[in-house]
């Protein structure tokens, strides 16, 4: 089986795209070749840290790679907190501080559309390629379920009435934004000719 280095180590992330590549690819983390450093993400797109982050590892270990870089972008607040997701709240990536923040920064705000974006970057034999998932929905007006991570507890996707981290993860895996990425990614890898 041919070996693609996801360059992650988010657990949740992993479990996903392994869930839609795993029986093609064997999908391994950034842990798994024995690099356990933070690449900082330092482009103010989401396009900029995938590539950067993808070529990063490339460079060090010259291997056929992907990196993934998301935000979630509400349209009352311009696109916000989009590439700066993680830390909206502050350094420290808290998915409830963040969460609790938007809730506090939409308490006045009728329009509660938002949307999930994902931008994959591939390198493969040398060549970068790029892919982007969007799913549509509304932040809700409380936080709802347990599954999931980040602000899956306040996103609602259009045509549901449940948030992200009410749904099984097998259901999330089907429409999520890093689904929709995945899947062209896995489309090219599957007609690709090696
Ligand atoms: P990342 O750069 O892809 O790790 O994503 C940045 C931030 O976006 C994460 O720290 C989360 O707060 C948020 N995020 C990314 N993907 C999801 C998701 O599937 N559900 C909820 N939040 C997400």
């Amino acid at each position: 089986m041919k070996e693609i280095i996801f360059v992650t180590n988010n657990i949740h992330k992993l479990e996903e795209i392994s869930g839609i590549l795993g029986s093609r690819f064997k999908i391994k983390s950034l842990k798994e070749i024995g690099f356990d450093q933070d690449i900082p993400e330092t482009e103010n797109t989401l396009e900029g840290n995938a590539l950067l982050k993808s070529n990063f590892i490339f460079k060090k270990f010259n291997v056929d790679c992907f990196a993934d870089d998301t935000g979630l972008e509400v349209e009352a607040l311009n696109g916000q907190p989009g590439v700066y997701s993680a830390r909206y709240a502050g350094p420290e990536n808290n998915a409830d501080k963040n969460t609790s923040k938007l809730l506090k920064e939409l308490e006045d705000s009728d329009n509660r559309k938002a949307q999930f974006r994902t931008v994959i970057s591939l390198i493969l034999k040398g060549k970068s390629h790029q892919f982007e998932g969007i799913i549509k929905g509304t932040i809700a007006t409380k936080k709802t379920g347990t599954k999931g991570f980040g602000y899956d507890p306040v996103f609602i996707p259009e045509g549901y009435d449940q948030s992200f981290a009410e749904m099984s993860i097998e259901q999330k895996n089907i429409i999520s934004h890093r689904a929709l990425a995945t899947e062209k990614l896995a489309k090219f890898l599957s007609e690709f000719k090696f």
